[in-house]
């Protein structure tokens, strides 16, 4: 008997970890079952030993239960140890992790993501004035962006584009109407981005960059209004080209290690005396900086003679500076690689600039980077996920094109399983991609500026386009090795590091920021342990406990989550729809659980070193990343409609995060600081081994054969890039893909009654032998052979004269560069 009463108590333990019921109604119900236990004990045997044990259960139970006692026992003596051991955060790290807000990534921490919240966001929409926009005038800068043309002959963004950008207002999308700018929604700022890099780089980050952070990202939300209303509608006009520098040959992913100055100083300005700074800078990468006309500049100020205060160091600050300033020094080009958009660096030597210059003016003096990382918390969901995404879409287009139009062996390319391998995975990253920034884009819309989800975007789908282009190259063949105006992957592939490398590497991205800011800022509990330890004031002790023991449940919850779900396979948990995606809620709850409980596990047996621990640290970032991507695909599905076609696209996705997210836990378990914690972690996340295998060859074909097919999921999949119409190297693509779908059943008919494949070489003949036997029409005739010559234009390369690759450019860069 004594045995079912043990087994009923760890049932109902269970079960209330489980459905974390909160301490005092779980310790109400443990209660009432002891109690309800003893008297029933009247009328079986109950050993001594066990009403013993019942008892201290029973008195510890009603220590936590009652706050006062928990804390005189355990959190004061716990409170004292947390302040000792409290890891030292600089005050840009601080600041840092102060930027922004917490959105779904604070659910997938939880280890209990409320679905039903996801589902309920609105899908992403558009305004009929922004749709209006992206189909006409974005449309058309398209059309007029000629990729090899801005490469070869320009290397820079043509007049005439510019004239285009500043005419349309496309400067100022982030600007509001009263100040002249087109008040677009992140929604729409991305879908101009995503267009315009599918068709060309340079018009896109020129574009990009004054609407990302930058001058008018500051000035709206941190200027004066005086500020406001002079720079503003300039901006947006296009009057003014910003750039932002802050990085310099000492300080790149370190910025705020920059050793640029501004010293509080008085000086004859405009013939008055003035306070202000005097500027000291060398600056360098600075996009848009060669052409810029107001440069924002961050710097150190100092205050060495007192003439603001007692203070003399005042910390990072911003400013804004006309670049006709006597002493700034700008107009030198680097040359990124791939594209050709305006990146330079700039120096100031002693520019004085008053103090109004500041961004937000004077009170505003030291609170730069705070500024810079609340702007970012934002930006960096929108304009380089943006290029990404194009990258993927358009890798996508052209590889599931190409490998349709391609034959070798006599049969199309993309009917061989290595090529269909590349094809899904281009296919389903894609899909996984659009459906990660459509979702943060509905969240910043909302008015969220969710920090690290827009370093997850920045991070994740910056490397998942370098991935699909890799991809595609491959598909591609020589195809996409030789340059040329033919050639519509070349220019992707070679400028991918910049997107890598800007906006906080990628490196650094994936080790320290997105585990390392998300474990403080979306758990939960942390940051209220942390902020209640670091506080001196006398309610402190209070919130500590119940942050601790909050941590505490999260804790046990999690563990009993984690380990009923493994050994349920996920099926402890009701998926928030029915369909071929329920399985997929399922196991991401699941995961979150496992996730969840690593991540408490890491940080307790490492506490605040884990941020030195880049490999544990990485891993963890891999496996929450998934677990957003993997939300997001579900999201996009229900709000598409839940389109059965695009199931395999959906499948390749869920089926490869959640194998990522598995390997990276293991991974972190099987390199765990303390090797007999990891193990035993192992076998309650993993009970019954490893579940997830990735996406089944099945679903590799499927989604392989969509690409090759004009059907509406692949319409779906490629939404919102430039397709062109035009002769030039994609154009002839889309319209030889269109032809060699519509003359298959041609082509296969010749074959079948002459016995010979229809080839280039043939065609004439056999289409000739074929009509007048009556195998084909006319009509189908005449398909056949434009497919046929489509298809030659398609897979034939550029040529060159010697002279014309040896000549004049490539000798006058060469001279230049010796100089
Ligand atoms: C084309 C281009 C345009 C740019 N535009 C601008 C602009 O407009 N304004 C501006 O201010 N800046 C701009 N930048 C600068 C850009 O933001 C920096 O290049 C970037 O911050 C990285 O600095 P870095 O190149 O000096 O690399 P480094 O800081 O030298 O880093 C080198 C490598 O080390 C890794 N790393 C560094 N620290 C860590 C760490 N703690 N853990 C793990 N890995 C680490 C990095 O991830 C990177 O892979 C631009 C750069 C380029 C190339």
């Amino acid at each position: 008997m004594d045995t079912l009463y043990f087994f009923i108590l760890v049932l109902t333990v269970l079960i209330l970890a489980y459905k974390r019921v909160r301490l005092l109604p779980a310790m109400t119900i443990m209660i009432v079952l002891t109690v309800v236990w003893t008297e029933l004990r009247h009328l079986f045997y109950v050993p001594s030993w066990f009403r013993y044990g019942n008892g201290i259960v029973a008195v510890t139970l009603i220590g936590f239960a009652i706050g006062p006692l928990r804390r005189l026992l355990i959190s004061d003596r716990l409170f004292v140890l947390f302040r000792k051991i409290l890891p030292r955060i600089s005050q840009t790290e601080q600041e840092a992790l102060d930027a922004g807000t917490v959105w779904w990534e604070g659910e997938i921490f939880s280890g209990r993501p409320r679905w039903k919240n996801l589902l309920a966001y609105p899908g992403p929409k558009l305004s009929d004035e922004e749709r209006a926009f992206i189909d006409g005038p974005v449309e058309e800068l398209c059309r007029m962006a000629d990729d090899w043309d801005i490469a070869s002959n320009h290397r820079k963004l043509p007049d005439e584009l510019w004239t285009y950008i500043r005419e349309h207002r496309m400067l100022g999308m982030i600007i509001p109407k009263e100040y002249g700018g087109l008040e677009f929604s992140a929604q729409a700022h991305s879908e101009v981005v995503m267009k315009l890099a599918s068709r060309n780089l340079t018009a896109a980050i020129s574009v990009m960059v004054p609407n990302s952070l930058g001058p008018g990202e500051l000035l709206l939300h941190y200027g004066t209004e005086e500020q406001k209303q002079h720079y503003l509608p300039r901006l947006a006009s296009g009057e003014e080209v910003p750039c932002f520098a802050l990085t310099s040959p000492t300080a790149g992913s370190d910025a705020a290690g920059m050793n640029d100055t501004g010293i509080v100083c008085k000086q004859t300005f405009e013939g008055r005396e003035t306070l202000g700074l005097r500027l000291n800078w060398n600056k360098r990468y600075i996009t848009l900086a060669p052409v810029a006309t107001l440069l924002g500049l961050a710097f150190k100020v100092r205050d060495p003679d007192h003439l603001l205060g007692d203070e003399v160091e005042l910390g990072i600050t911003c400013a804004l500076i006309p670049t006709g300033t006597p002493g700034v020094e700008i107009g030198n080009r680097h040359m990124p690689i791939g594209a050709f958009f305006m990146n330079g660096p700039t120096r100031g030597r002693d520019v004085f600039i008053p103090l109004d210059w500041i961004i937000g003016g004077r009170e505003r003096i030291g609170q730069g980077w705070r500024m810079l990382m609340q702007s970012l918390a934002a930006g960096r969901a929108i304009s380089l996920p943006a290029t990404g995404v194009a990258g993927g879409k358009m890798a996508a287009l052209m590889s599931g094109a190409y490998a349709r139009i391609r034959k070798q062996f006599d049969i199309p390319i993309g009917s061989f399983e290595g090529v269909q391998e590349p094809l899904a995975r281009i296919a389903g990253r894609t899909y996984r991609m659009d459906a990660a920034r459509r979702l943060t884009l509905v969240a910043l819309d909302q008015g969220e500026r969710p920090s690290v989800l827009s370093a997850i975007l920045k991070y994740q789908l910056t490397e998942g386009n370098r991935q699909c282009i890799a991809d595609a190259m491959d598909i591609h063949g020589g195809k996409g090795v030789i340059t040329g105006p033919g050639n519509y992957l070349a220019r992707a592939w070679s400028a991918l590091p910049i997107a890598i490398t800007v906006e906080g590497a990628n490196i650094l991205t994936r080790s320290l920021i997105i585990f390392g800011q998300g474990a403080i800022r979306a758990h939960p509990w942390l940051l209220k342990e942390m902020s209640a330890a670091r506080d001196a004031r006398p309610g402190a002790r209070k919130a500590f406990d119940k942050a601790l023991f909050g941590h505490i449940g999260h804790v046990l919850s999690n563990l009993t989550r984690a380990f009923m779900l493994g050994v349920s396979g996920g099926w402890a948990t009701r998926p928030p729809v029915k369909g071929p995606t329920a399985r997929y809620y399922r196991q991401v709850t699941r995961m979150s659980a496992a996730f969840a409980i690593v991540s408490d596990a890491v940080l307790l047996s490492l506490g605040g070193s884990f941020k030195f621990r880049e490999n544990l640290s990485g891993r963890l970032a891999d496996a929450l990343i998934h677990l957003y991507l993997a939300s997001a695909v579900l999201k996009r599905f229900e709000d598409d409609g839940r389109p059965e076609e695009d199931l395999p696209f959906l499948a390749w996705a869920m089926d490869d995060s959640l194998h990522t997210i598995q390997e990276s836990l293991r991974g972190v378990l099987g390199n765990f600081p303390v090797p007999g914690l990891g193990r035993l972690i192992k076998w309650l996340v993993f009970p019954l081994g490893a579940p997830y295998a990735g996406p089944a060859d099945r679903t590799v074909r499927q989604a392989a054969k969509l690409l090759q097919s004009e059907c509406e999921a692949r319409d779906r999949l490629v939404s919102g890039v430039y397709i062109s119409d035009l002769e030039d190297a994609s154009g002839k693509v889309h319209s030889a893909f269109h032809l060699v779908l519509t003359a298959t059943r041609a082509e296969n008919a010749i074959r079948n009654a002459l016995k010979e494949p229809v080839t280039y070489e043939n065609y004439r003949e056999l289409v000739q032998k074929a009509v007048e036997s009556g195998v084909i029409t006319e009509e189908q005739a005449t398909t056949v052979r434009l497919a046929q010559e489509a298809t030659r234009a398609v897979v034939d390369v550029d040529e060159f004269t010697r002279e014309q690759i040896e000549g004049h450019g490539a000798v006058e860069l060469r001279e230049a560069a010796n100089a």
